[in-house]
């Protein structure tokens, strides 16, 4: 790891500061210093990353799967995500586990009325295409066959082919000492820090790119709150995972088991670890799992695999998915203050993050190369509504959509 250094006395010159070592905090670090950029990576924890939300997550990266609670937007970043992913990977010079083998739908007989509703939003979310190549229908012998250990288990389910998943604490890991080793200045411990800390920690940058996620909550006001809207511009989303050791399981792909009040899915990682998750409550609340949450997320896995009975219990997590009003992801780029802010990943940071950073980074270095529409690079544009230029200090903030009326603040 690389080692703590958040005790400089002489000012240092950086292209870009980087606000929060997460997951979009890492991948962005990974791309600029990539690409020649001399960049400095401050977070208020550790370098093992365990106060992100990317941290505790799953990290499935399931396009199709999550069409049935999202909007097309996710699906499509998240289909160039998984492509990025799996070249990204590539790339790292330690392995990490990645994996394209599919999610497996199930169901207990009691709720198979979710399954149209299931396959219903997936329709009328997914493209047709993608729908047809993906779903595929399974009888009981079909479920024994994919998954072995669920033989006999279940009379159906539904396969939804080549969806993935990977190991997101060894992605984080190797991202970092990847660009440690590219040369990552890294300052950790730094406490809650926003863009103006940046002179006190001896740190100058040509760019700020904030990707603190809920950390950046009063970054992100709501030019609309109090009218149509009364959410707030940013706001966290209660999330519960349980992470056991089930050696005696044996399952290959993510299961997820439909169920009236929440999706719950058991991803399977190396080592025969499982995680279980995940509760979604609309609460802010930061403290430890309920005990009806951990009753009702192991009563799941117990009630897919009996042997889940003698797992282990490794963690019981607890986050905030960082989440906009429309639950979508936005890119805010201040060019006089030159500030771009990366945040409202929510529950689908790991499918969707490096679409979303590549469009960051590109914008970044465009303001790295003067350009006074920085905003609008073709790589923005190439998600329209997703960036947003924005001029945050002064009366009002004044706003403008890439690509619609993006003059307006130059
Ligand atoms: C229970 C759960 C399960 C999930 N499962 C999945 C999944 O299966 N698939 C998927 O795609 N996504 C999943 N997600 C979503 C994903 O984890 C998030 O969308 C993603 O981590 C958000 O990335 P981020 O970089 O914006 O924030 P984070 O990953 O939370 O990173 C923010 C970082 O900024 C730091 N920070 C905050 N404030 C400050 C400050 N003031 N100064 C300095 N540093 C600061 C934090 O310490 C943290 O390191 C899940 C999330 C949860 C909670």
């Amino acid at each position: 790891m690389p080692p703590a250094n958040n005790l400089m006395t002489a000012v240092q010159s950086f292209d870009v500061a980087i606000l929060g070592a997460g997951l979009a905090g890492r991948l962005s670090a990974w791309q600029l210093v990539r690409a020649g950029a001399r960049v400095a990576l401050i977070e208020r924890g550790g370098p093992d990353g365990s106060g992100s939300a990317a941290h505790v997550a799953a990290a499935m990266l399931a396009p199709l799967a999550e069409s049935a609670i999202a909007e097309r937007r996710i699906v499509d970043l998240g289909m160039t995500s998984v492509d990025l992913w799996r070249t990204w990977i590539g790339e790292l010079p330690e392995p990490v586990f990645f994996q394209e083998d599919g999610t497996l739908v199930v169901w207990h007989a009691r709720d198979r009325s979710e399954v149209s509703l299931f396959t219903g939003r997936m329709r009328a979310v997914a493209p047709p295409d993608l729908v047809q190549q993906r779903l595929r229908a399974l009888d009981g012998e079909g479920v024994g066959q994919i998954e072995p250990a669920l033989a006999g288990r279940f009379p159906q389910g539904l396969l939804l082919q080549g969806e993935g998943q990977l190991d997101n604490r060894g992605a984080m890991h190797a991202l970092l000492n990847c660009a440690v080793t590219e040369g990552l200045h890294c300052v950790w411990e730094a406490g809650d820090i926003d863009a103006d800390a940046l002179p006190a920690l001896g740190i100058r940058a040509g760019v700020v790119l904030d990707c603190r996620g809920l950390g950046a909550r009063a970054a992100w006001t709501n030019a609309s709150a109090g009218g149509e809207t009364a959410l707030p511009g940013l706001r966290g989303l209660r999330g519960e995972v349980v992470r056991v050791h089930a050696p005696d399981v044996k399952l290959h792909r993510p299961v997820r088991l439909l169920h009236p009040r929440y999706p719950i899915y058991i991803a399977p990682k190396p080592n025969d670890l499982y995680v279980i998750g995940a509760t979604e409550l609309e609460s802010e609340d930061e403290s430890p799992m309920s005990v009806r949450s951990a009753l009702e997320l192991l009563s799941a896995a117990h009630s897919l695999h009996p042997a889940f009975g003698e797992a282990r219990v490794l963690e019981l997590n607890v986050q905030r998915r960082p989440t906009r009003p429309d639950h979508l992801p936005a890119i805010r780029v201040d060019q006089q203050a030159r500030v771009v802010r990366v945040n409202g990943l929510y529950r689908h940071g790991w499918l969707i993050a490096p679409a979303v950073t590549e469009a960051a980074c590109a914008v970044v270095r465009a303001m790295l190369g003067g350009d006074p529409a920085a905003h609008a690079v073709p790589a923005a544009l190439r998600w329209p509504g997703m960036i947003e230029a924005v001029q945050e200090r002064g009366t009002a903030m004044l706003s403008a959509r890439a690509g619609a009326g993006s003059g307006l603040l130059h």
